[in-house]
């Protein structure tokens, strides 16, 4: 089969011949149909510091699929040849504490598709039947590939009430956008969304966001005055990783208000840990999705009219990998999705 591979240290991806995955007997085998770029894929191409020590080539990169069951081991009795499915990418061990008590979103020891294991920028990928979720009937296939950073998105907007609330999301990229979409969906008043590029401010506002703003030039306590905001956020949804970011959320919720913290800073933030304290604020880190509850909620806000189908921008054939890779790191897009079909 074709696949996208890390063949050795350093930067770059190869496209290549390999041997289909094998399957062991609680295994379930995919064929690819579309996937999604992910910024841990443009880490992983460009060889960068954190890649260079969580990464061992040889390793198919990716973790953003959908696909159809082909082939299920002997174990496998929930899952069939011919039905569409994507994969939750963090692999859980079972055995530790939280895994037992069924919070395997907790678990510390997760391996990640497409980063400790063979993933799914390839013509197959092979996962535990526990890493499968069987789409709900009239999924559309581009939103169905990215359902992993749909899932980030849905987690986080959704780890605290929004509902007639005021929310902030800082960074919209694939990730902010589709939580601005998430967080009008759950019925916020306000959306503001804070980030710094104006192809995504533009994609923000078709996202549903009240208004994005740049936050090199306007100071949110500005625009909370203009949009006749008295308390400050209710709630924040970090999505930039910037530090700036993240101290700007601190500095304009409102008292007892909540930060979800999804975006991963390079390095450490000092924080103004007297503002958390004297407004009571709640800063939650967020990291994957909760197996199944996230994905479960993410179908039916599907079904109930949620469109995140406007944050995907950019399609290429896996082909044409390099250009893809390229819009994904531009800036200037959304989504960027591959077609792994001939
Ligand atoms: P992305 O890099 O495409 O988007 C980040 C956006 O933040 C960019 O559009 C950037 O212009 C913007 N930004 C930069 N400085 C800013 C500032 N000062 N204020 C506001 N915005 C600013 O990333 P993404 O794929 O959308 O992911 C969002 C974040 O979540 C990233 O940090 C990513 O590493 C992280 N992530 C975390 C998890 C998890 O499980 N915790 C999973 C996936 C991604
Ligand atoms: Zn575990």
């Amino acid at each position: 089969m074709q696949a996208l591979v890390k063949t050795k240290a350093g930067p770059g991806l190869e496209l290549r011949e390999v041997p289909r995955p094998a399957i062991g007997i609680n295994d379930v085998l995919v064929r690819v149909r579309k996937t999604g770029i992910c910024g841990t894929d443009l880490h992983i191409e460009s060889w960068d510091p954190w890649a260079a020590t969580a990464i061992k080539p040889p390793l198919i990169v990716g973790h953003e699929f959908v696909g159809e069951i082909v082939e299920v081991g002997s174990n496998v009795a929930d899952f069939h040849p011919g039905e569409i499915v994507s994969g939750e990418g963090h692999v859980t061990c079972g055995r530790c504490r939280h895994c037992l008590a069924g919070r395997r979103h907790l678990c510390a020891n997760t391996i990640g598709l497409g980063v400790g294991r063979d993933g799914a920028f390839a013509e197959y990928v092979v996962l535990p039947m526990t890493n499968i979720w069987h789409h709900w009937p009239g999924i559309d296939d581009e939103v169905a590939a990215i359902f992993d950073p749909f899932g980030n998105a849905v987690h986080t907007a959704l780890a605290f009430n929004v509902l007639g609330e005021d929310v902030l999301v800082s960074g919209a990229g694939p990730i902010g956008l589709m939580a601005t979409a998430v967080a009008k969906h759950a019925g916020a008043r306000y959306v503001v969304v804070s980030e710094p590029n104006a192809y995504r401010r533009n994609l923000a506002t078709k996202m549903g966001a009240t208004v994005a703003v740049d936050p090199g030039e306007r100071d949110l306590h500005d625009v909370q005055r203009e949009l006749g905001m008295v308390e400050g956020f209710d709630v924040a949804l970090e999505m930039s990783g910037n530090a700036a970011a993240l101290r700007s959320a601190i500095d304009n919720m409102a008292h007892g208000g909540g930060v979800a913290i999804l975006g991963i800073p390079t390095a450490e933030i000092s924080l103004d840990v007297n503002a958390i304290v004297f407004k009571m604020l709640t800063l939650r880190g967020i990291y994957g999705r909760e197996m199944y509850e996230t994905w479960y909620k993410m179908s039916v806000m599907l079904q109930s009219g949620l469109d995140i189908r406007p944050a995907i921008t950019h399609r290429f054939s896996y082909r044409d990998h390099e250009a893809a890779f390229a819009a994904a790191r531009s800036g200037d897009s959304g989504k960027v999705i591959m077609d792994w079909r001939a």
